[in-house]
């Protein structure tokens, strides 16, 4: 028997119409490319998303059709989300960072009917001309007076687009499972892979990550996603935020410590979410200049996994309280978060740093598991590490126009991530699986080390991969960035580590670097490391 309740749809139309309605006095506020702060409520953001519908309608933008942006966190950049998947269409957010050739790949392979730009980045959209061929026209995210000269064809204005349509327009009445966004991998192995999120899959994550144990995102709070709209739309945040009517501050391409900085205080932030790299600059700077956050209550970290040095540099300094998360593209992204509760809040602050470094519990809606090499199911005692395992309503079923189910024959996601889970339900990646170090049989987390070796005073930033050995098959061999200006001492700092790990945990070695290569999405890039580093031992063991 079916209940008798109505069915109507889970529409990413409706979050807006209902925050125009429901929270009037909630804010927009961005730094915008141009310059300058923008400040407009939801109605203003609800009546210019109508208008470029209608102007989406009028350039033959049909329910289905792929629409790019390259762009930063910024109003016109929200206003294309609700446009274009009110509409029916599918917003492809493309991340910037990502190689010219992936770029091209991508383009292509979603088939994109308008390329969205910011200002910053109609260069790198003029150095992929040769693969636009599929592209109607190019929409430069600016006003008349700041429209750019540029080689490129069939470029138009957003403003001049959008600002004689009608602010009138009826979103349609879809299907739920009608597809929304588009957002690709950043694929260090391989081409990038789609996910393709729906309306439904979005409405869900969004009431998931705003609930109270998750991000905790309501009416009154003040939220910066420093994490970027090219990367997971943003944790979600520019549907959680209107959905509960709390202010967004977007910071546009100010994402060094001083702009965050300005930003967070002059509008009071008081919710932070971005990768530990943002974190790392935003604190540097605010050491440097001696200045204090007064206003900021959480600071949500993921993406990578965030230091325990970091979390008590936010807490002691700056009364902050971290709340580590992990999730993926895959994943829309939130998997699991370490929320600030009772039990965590009851600890004294050395085991509750220690807590905050794990990645924490599932949310409700995901379930996760760990198993061995052989699909056995491992035990929650927070020893025992094996493949981590999700399932849920907004995790990926199969990569976007890809025959094949991203499942096993029980319907399970692998993250790729190698994890433990606690008796209390707190999920920690050790790794990655391809990072993990294999010594002597025996596996060691670069992670783990790596976490370490950033909370040596004169570390900046810090990579262990696994080097090839003779004895042992695999050894860690830690690369470091230190901070500039200072010494170093390689002994002093491999003493450092063996003070919180196993003693055949510690690196072999330490090779000082000027700096160390990122994926697309802020990650460590191991794989060219591994490539260049992976004789280190085999050659110096020749050499003595
Ligand atoms: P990419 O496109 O770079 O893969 P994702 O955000 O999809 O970007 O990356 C997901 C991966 O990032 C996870 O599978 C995990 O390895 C890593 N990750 C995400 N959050 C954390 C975290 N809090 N701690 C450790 N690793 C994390």
């Amino acid at each position: 028997m079916l209940g008798n309740m109505q069915s109507q749809g889970l529409l990413i139309s409706d979050i807006l119409e209902f925050a125009a309605q429901a929270h009037p006095d909630a804010n927009i506020v961005s730094r915008s490319v141009e310059g300058g702060i923008h400040r407009y409520t939801y109605a203003d953001a609800l009546a210019r998303s109508k208008q470029l519908a209608n102007a989406l309608e009028r350039l033959g933008i049909k329910s289905g059709d792929r629409i790019a942006t390259i762009a930063w966190n910024t109003y016109r950049h929200f206003e294309i989300y609700y446009a274009v998947s009110g509409m029916g269409a599918i917003t492809h957010t493309i991340n910037p960072r990502l190689f010219p050739e992936q770029l091209s790949y991508i383009i292509q392979h979603a088939e994109d009917q308008y390329l969205f730009v910011d200002l910053t980045f109609v260069p790198l959209v003029e150095k992929l001309a040769d693969s636009l061929a599929g592209v109607k026209g190019i929409v430069v995210m600016t006003d008349e007076a700041h429209m750019p000269e540029s080689s490129l064809e069939n470029l138009l204005c957003y403003e001049t687009l959008a600002s004689n349509e009608s602010p009138e327009y009826q979103w349609p009445c879809l299907d739920d499972n009608t597809a929304a966004a588009l957002c690709y991998t950043s694929g260090t192995t391989g081409n990038p892979k789609g996910v393709l999120y729906s309306h439904r899959s979005t409405i869900i994550h969004a009431f998931a990550a705003s609930q109270k144990d998750a991000l905790d995102i309501s009416e009154g709070s003040r939220v910066l996603p420093v994490v970027p709209m090219f990367h997971v739309c943003a944790w979600g945040v520019p549907y959680s935020a209107p959905m509960t009517g709390a202010t967004i501050v977007f910071p546009g391409a100010g994402m060094d410590g001083a702009s965050l900085t300005e930003l967070i205080q002059s509008e009071q932030v008081d919710l932070l979410l971005g990768v530990p790299t943002v974190w790392l600059g935003l604190l540097n700077h605010l050491d440097e200049v001696g200045e204090k956050l007064d206003s900021v209550e959480r600071v949500v970290i993921g993406g990578s996994a965030a230091p325990v040095s970091m979390i008590e540099a936010f807490d002691k300094k700056h009364d902050a309280m971290v709340v580590h998360a992990w999730g993926m593209t895959e994943m829309s992204p939130l998997g699991t978060v370490c929320a600030p509760g009772r039990y965590l809040r009851s600890l004294p602050d050395k085991e509750r740093y220690a807590l905050q470094t794990k990645q924490g519990r599932a949310v409700f809606g995901i379930q996760i598991k760990i198993v061995d090499e052989d699909n056995q199911e491992l035990p929650h005692d927070g020893q025992a590490f094996g493949r981590l395992l999700v399932k849920g309503p907004w995790v990926v079923e199969r990569y976007y126009l890809s025959e094949e189910s991203a499942l096993d024959d029980q319907g399970w996601f692998d993250t790729g991530d190698v994890a433990t889970i606690d008796e209390r339900g707190y999920m920690q990646i050790v790794d990655r699986k391809k990072d993990v170090i294999k010594s002597g049989g025996e596996w060691i987390s670069s992670i783990e080390l790596e976490n370490v070796a950033v909370g040596y005073e004169t570390v900046q930033e810090a990579c262990v991969i696994a080097a090839r050995h003779e004895k042992w098959d695999e050894r860690p061999l830690l690369l470091v960035v230190p901070v500039s200006g200072k010494s170093l001492d390689k002994q002093d700092l491999l003493a450092h580590i063996g003070k919180y790990v196993a003693s055949w945990w510690v690196p072999d070695d330490v090779v000082l670097v000027e700096s160390l290569p990122h994926t697309a999405t802020g990650k460590l890039l191991k794989k060219d490391l591994r490539e260049t580093y992976q004789d280190y031992f085999l050659s110096s063991a020749k050499a003595m």
